[in-house]
């Protein structure tokens, strides 16, 4: 399972890494990216997200 981060949107602030329960994310270059192997998408990075960056995979 995996959430889908726009990269064009992301501005690499982390906020979605702190809620993630999981630690499926992390910052690649600046840009959050999911571990399609830890993610069980809880969806909270979604919500956590304030640019709205982040979609269902
Ligand atoms: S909270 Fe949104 S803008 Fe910040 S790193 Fe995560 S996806 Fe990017
Ligand atoms: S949906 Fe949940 S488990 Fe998946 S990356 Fe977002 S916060 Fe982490």
């Amino acid at each position: 399972m995996s959430v889908v981060v726009n990269h064009d949107v992301c501005e690499g602030i982390g906020e979605c890494i702190e809620v993630c329960p999981v630690e499926a994310l992390s910052l690649e270059e600046g840009k959050a990216v999911c571990d399609e192997d830890l993610c069980i998408d809880c969806l909270a990075c979604i919500a956590a997200c304030p640019v709205e960056a982040i979609s269902e995979g």
